[in-house]
């Protein structure tokens, strides 16, 4: 079974083929242009997926030595992500699954998010838990089986992701920011500062008021976490004090944003007595997460698993995988079907 799968819910343009569940290519095109703006601009996003997506699906499959006519069938994410950026890795799916008359594959881009996980040679078992933690998410999902997933908790604000580049933003780092923030923190102390620990119910997470903190801690240049009528520092002192402490407010803050992530999936992992455990999205390529998340399970007697990097962020790697067990489960979509920005589980 040989599947192309196509990527395009946000600024990656990506291909990938895969055949009888192992990878052949994963080219993945970033868009360079948002940089100047400081997050990902839908327009511009829509317009650079148009111009990608030919020269990188006819890299993938040369790259994967594989002609069009050998296809079984083409995945694309369907949802969630931004509309225009859906739309044309949708319609070229359609056009390609009319044109070769092979099935078309909707592909949901969380579940795909957590399905990278079976790309390795060393998979988890099921059932298993991942941590999903990106860009826009934030979830804890119990997997069952490569077509049955169960959100058992999610942000019920910023994801993971979003505090890693807001805080970079507070403290006027460069976009996306998360990667800065990793780099900083190995040089500083992460006790130095501390950053307070929401208490929400269940599985859920919140980073919203830690942003709030991080910007009042700023505000007073690292006195207080508390808002007052005047805050305390100029401008200048701000800045000041943030170029003389930038390693230690990044490792703080990052073992912060870490301990709120780990906390609840030692929760979810005692609530459900599961111990196959897997990390995915974008941010775990954070150092402190992956050594953390290592350590918390040699300590409770998981096995723990973490994609390679280049199968984290968004790829059309995990389309493919997720689109290879929907292959094998009859699982496949019409030519009506539409993306969307949101997407039920
Ligand atoms: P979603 O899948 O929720 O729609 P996304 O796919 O755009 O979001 P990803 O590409 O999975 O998100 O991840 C991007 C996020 O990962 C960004 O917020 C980025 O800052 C963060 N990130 C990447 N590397 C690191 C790192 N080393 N440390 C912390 N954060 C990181
Ligand atoms: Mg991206
Ligand atoms: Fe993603």
């Amino acid at each position: 079974i040989t599947i192309l799968a196509i990527e395009s819910s946000c600024d990656e343009t990506s291909a990938s083929v895969c055949r009888d569940g192992v990878i052949l290519s994963n080219v993945i095109a970033t868009q360079a242009v948002h940089e100047q703006y400081g997050g990902v601009v839908p327009e511009l996003a829509s317009r650079a997926h148009m111009q990608n997506i030919v020269p990188v699906v006819d890299e993938a499959l040369k790259k994967a030595g594989i002609e069009k006519t050998e296809l079984s069938a083409v995945a694309f994410t369907q949802a969630p992500g931004l509309i225009g950026s859906l739309l044309v890795g949708a319609q070229f799916a359609k056009s390609l699954s009319l044109a070769l008359d092979i099935p078309l594959i909707a592909v949901h881009h969380m579940q795909a998010h957590v399905l990278a996980n079976l790309i390795p040679e060393e998979k988890p078992s099921f059932p298993f838990l991942c941590l999903t933690v990106s860009g826009g998410h934030t979830q804890i999902v119990l997997c069952e089986s490569a077509t049955q997933m169960k959100v058992l908790g999610e942000t019920i604000d910023d994801a993971a992701g979003e505090a890693f580049d807001k805080t970079a933003k507070l403290l006027g780092l460069p976009y996306p920011g998360g990667p800065l923030i990793d780099k900083y923190a190995q040089l500083g102390n992460p006790d130095r500062f501390k950053f307070p620990e929401p208490q929400i119910p269940e599985l859920n997470f919140s980073f919203s008021g830690l942003k709030t903190s991080i910007l009042y801690f700023l505000r007073n240049a690292g006195t207080s976490l508390v808002y007052k009528e005047e805050f305390l520092a100029s401008e200048e002192q701000q800045r000041q004090f943030i170029a003389e402490n930038l390693n230690d407010i990044c490792a703080s803050v990052q073992q912060r944003i870490i301990s709120i992530l780990l906390n609840k999936l030692k929760k979810a992992s005692q609530q459900t007595g599961i111990k196959q455990i897997c990390l995915a999205g974008g941010v775990s390529a954070n150092s402190g997460l992956r050594k953390a998340f290592t350590e918390m399970g040699e300590k409770y007697h998981w096995k723990t698993f973490i994609p390679s990097f280049e199968y984290c962020t968004d790829n059309a790697g995990m389309i493919a995988i997720t689109g290879y067990h929907k292959f094998l489960a009859n699982d496949f979509a019409s030519l009506s079907v539409q993306p969307s920005a949101r997407a039920e589980w």
